[in-house]
């Protein structure tokens, strides 16, 4: 039986891990889900022989499987695109308060001076598994909007969290020397609790997708321990995978937006900013608009147009007018690709699920490195509701709050059109003025509407 086991959570381990492979580019996504699924699946299956359940457990776990399936379900079956971010938060909180819900039973189960194997991974659980709950928990509330998304700061905030982080150091040290649980984690976990909330107020809105892939690698980490303190290899395979691909994802999204990731987490990013909005709206430039027609024409005798889709396509869930834009040029024989920046939008491959929801075909999708060089070549970049990640203040501004950050050369194209409703800003709240360039014109509404209009314009050209 146990072989059986083992070999099940073996079988288990190479499923997770394919799925994270297959996760790596959008044409294997979907299988990769479903690979990893499966994993679970398997995993769960041959943890069921290990538990010893009263008849009452097992009613309680069924009904607690039957509510969480139900939830799970119904949640990622309703969730629109624009709120991935939260979900995730949501989910991942869960599992770091699980992590350390586990640990608590196990070190209530063992009563006074339990071995140091269980101790120490099921404080680590409690600290990490908590902050990540509470964390995660603030997270949801700013992007869901139950509370403000701006950084909520105060002076000498960061000593206080200092101040907070070392007490649950030197608290975790003590009980790990006493050994003399069972209660002494309380005070631990509230400590890491309020740590949790502190941690993620001072940070903006919009950088929450770093802040919950840190959580998230932290979740796995918390859950890798409970993997130790309960002796269950699954556990911390997953749980190390989660808190490897988090890691890497953490550095590819702080690097794609050309910031540390300390000027993340501790840079109140979202506040500095504002005054520079102001200050940038204030300088009363106008800018060129044209009409659906005129742009129609524009598109329908261009040789190469590049689409530069961003976060207001998803806010307008206008990919599919996009594909049918691109799929009457192309009837007209217009060279048509995607440019599809790391950060565009609010999560990884934000850009690439939306459009092969539509879709849009693999080899049309074209990564930053890959079309930067063609946008000189380009007769129109289509910009739909993309803004900072086209923003020339990354190349060209030092002191601005993108600049370093990488951006695709739309501005190089022979003529933009930018697609938005208004002059506001984008994610960063700066001003952008590409929108202000001499080869640029704005084609203000409604992604979606917009779209629309242009393909009626273009098959009217
Ligand atoms: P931005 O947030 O810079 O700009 C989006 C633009 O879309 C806005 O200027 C808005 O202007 C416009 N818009 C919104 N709704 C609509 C609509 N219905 N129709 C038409 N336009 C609309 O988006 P980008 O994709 O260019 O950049 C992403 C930003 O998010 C970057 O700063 C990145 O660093 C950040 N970020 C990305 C993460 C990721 O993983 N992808 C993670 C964390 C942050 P208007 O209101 O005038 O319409």
């Amino acid at each position: 039986m146990t072989v059986a086991i083992t070999l099940a959570y073996l079988l288990a381990a190479v499923l997770f891990i394919l799925g994270l492979k297959q996760l790596s580019s959008p044409k294997g996504a979907r299988n990769g889900n479903f690979t990893a699924a499966a994993g679970m699946v398997v995993a769960l299956g041959a943890t069921v022989p290990l538990l010893h359940f009263t008849s009452a457990g097992l009613i309680i776990t069924g009904i607690g499987i039957a509510i969480g399936g139900l939830v799970g379900t119904v949640g990622a079956r309703m969730v629109r695109m624009t709120a991935i971010p939260q979900m995730v938060a949501l989910f991942n909180g869960v599992g770091g308060g699980a992590a350390a819900l586990v640990a608590v039973a196990e070190l209530l189960k063992f009563g006074v001076h339990p071995q140091f194997a269980v101790l120490f991974p099921s404080v680590f659980s409690i600290v990490i598994g908590s902050i990540s709950f509470a964390g995660s928990a603030v997270a949801f509330a700013k992007l869901q909007e139950l509370m403000t998304g701006t950084p909520i700061t105060y002076p000498g905030q960061q000593i206080v969290n200092g101040v907070l982080a070392a007490a649950i150091v030197g608290l975790a040290i003590a009980i790990l020397a006493l050994a003399s649980v069972p209660l002494t984690f309380l005070p631990l976990m509230v400590l890491a609790l309020i740590l949790g909330v502190a941690f993620v107020l001072p940070i903006g809105g919009a950088d929450m997708p770093v802040v919950i892939s840190v959580l998230n690698a932290c979740t796995g980490l918390a859950v890798a321990a409970s993997g130790f303190t309960l002796n269950n290899f699954a556990l911390i395979v997953a749980g190390t995978l989660v808190g490897a691909s988090g890691s890497l994802l953490t550095k590819l999204m702080s690097d794609a937006m050309g910031r540390s990731l300390g000027n993340v987490l501790f840079g109140a990013f979202g506040q500095a900013h504002t005054a520079a909005t102001a200050a940038a709206g204030a300088q009363g430039r106008s800018v060129r608009s044209a009409s659906a027609e005129d742009l129609g024409t524009l598109l329908a005798y261009s040789q190469r147009v590049i689409i530069v889709p961003g976060y207001g396509l998803a806010v307008a869930q206008a990919q599919h007018a996009a594909r049918e834009l691109a799929d009457v040029l192309e009837k007209r024989g217009v060279d048509v690709e995607y440019a599809i920046h790391p950060v565009a939008g609010r999560m990884p491959g934000h850009m690439n699920v939306l459009l092969a929801e539509a879709n849009v075909p693999y080899e049309q999708l074209k990564e930053m490195d890959q079309v930067n060089d063609d946008f000189k070549n380009a007769d129109v970049a289509l910009i739909v509701g993309a803004n900072d990640v086209v923003n020339p203040a990354a190349r060209n501004t030092p002191g601005s709050p993108i600049y370093g950050m990488p951006i695709l050369n739309a501005d190089q194209a022979k003529n933009i059109i930018f697609m938005k409703r208004s002059m506001r800003p984008g994610f960063a709240g700066i001003d952008n003025d590409l929108m202000f360039g001499p080869n640029t014109v704005m084609f203000f509404g409604d992604a979606k509407d917009s779209l629309t209009k242009l393909v009626s314009a273009v098959k009217a050209a």
